[in-house]
């Protein structure tokens, strides 16, 4: 369970209305129960119940079951698509391990909102379910350009339909460090996915002129923007993950 507290010995964690319901009314736990807690900085805790209530309840931390660990540093930048669609890439990329989700608002992006709130909960829910001890942070929807400013100290991996590279190793840009030239990512890393009409031409235009762009082909077939998104990670956990 993901806690907003800090996590020690002894240490005593007052329950949300919304964890307590949770805890005791969807998994049955009662006191005495054993809990899993983390809180994205003190690793894994475990803990017990010493008071379960409707509306709320209490835990006690006894030991530390897993050492605080982070994601690679990898930011999934994706223009948001259908609600549900939305929702799988943030929890696909929690699981793939992202540290960190950008929804961005390119030419061709049809939604101009989107829900940080529901989709950071997402984050949380994957978090808690694949037993990582840090939830990705949700970041607000940013305007492209603005995006590009923000990556001008990371590497992109640009995944581009119209290239046959897919090895990234930047013979179109002349970037160096891609996944397939063998180098070790000494910066972070930015997978950008387009939304379901692709990037605009000028918006192309700009990613290939950048001297950190790594243009990624995802194979011959044009995928979903979800399926990319989970494609490109793959790869990307393949050369550099751990
Ligand atoms: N507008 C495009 C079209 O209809 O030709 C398709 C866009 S695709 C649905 C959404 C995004 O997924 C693209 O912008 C790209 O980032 C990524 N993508 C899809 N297929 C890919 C592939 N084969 N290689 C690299 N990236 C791909």
């Amino acid at each position: 369970l993901y806690v907003e507290h800090p996590l020690g010995p002894g240490q005593a964690v007052t329950l949300t209305r919304a964890q307590a319901h949770y805890l005791f009314g969807v998994m049955r736990l009662s006191s005495g129960s054993p809990v899993a807690l983390f809180n994205g900085t003190d690793g894994e805790w475990r803990a017990e119940v010493v008071e379960a209530g409707k509306r709320g309840g209490t835990l006690e931390c006894s030991e530390q079951t897993a050492p605080q660990t982070l994601p690679p540093d990898l930011w999934l930048c994706f223009a948001p698509i259908k609600k549900s669609r939305t929702d799988f890439i943030v929890e696909k990329s929690v699981e793939m391990g992202a540290r960190r989700i950008v929804p961005m608002q390119t030419e061709f992006t049809n939604s101009e909102r989107i829900r940080q709130d529901r989709l950071q909960a997402h984050a949380v829910e994957a978090a808690e379910q694949c037993r990582a001890t840090y939830v990705p942070e949700l970041a607000p929807l940013i305007r492209f350009d603005a995006l590009l400013d923000q990556l001008s100290d990371r590497q992109i991996l640009f995944c581009d339909e119209a290239t046959a590279d897919n090895t990234a190793d930047n013979t179109e840009t002349g970037a160096h460090g891609g996944p397939g030239d063998g180098a070790a990512p000494d910066a972070g890393w930015a997978i950008l996915i387009g939304p379901e009409g692709g990037f605009a031409p000028a918006e192309r235009a700009k990613l290939r002129a950048l001297p950190n762009t790594h243009i990624l082909s995802l194979g011959p077939r044009i995928l979903r923007a979800d399926t990319a998104a989970i494609a490109a990670m793959t790869l990307w956990q393949t050369r550099f993950g751990d």
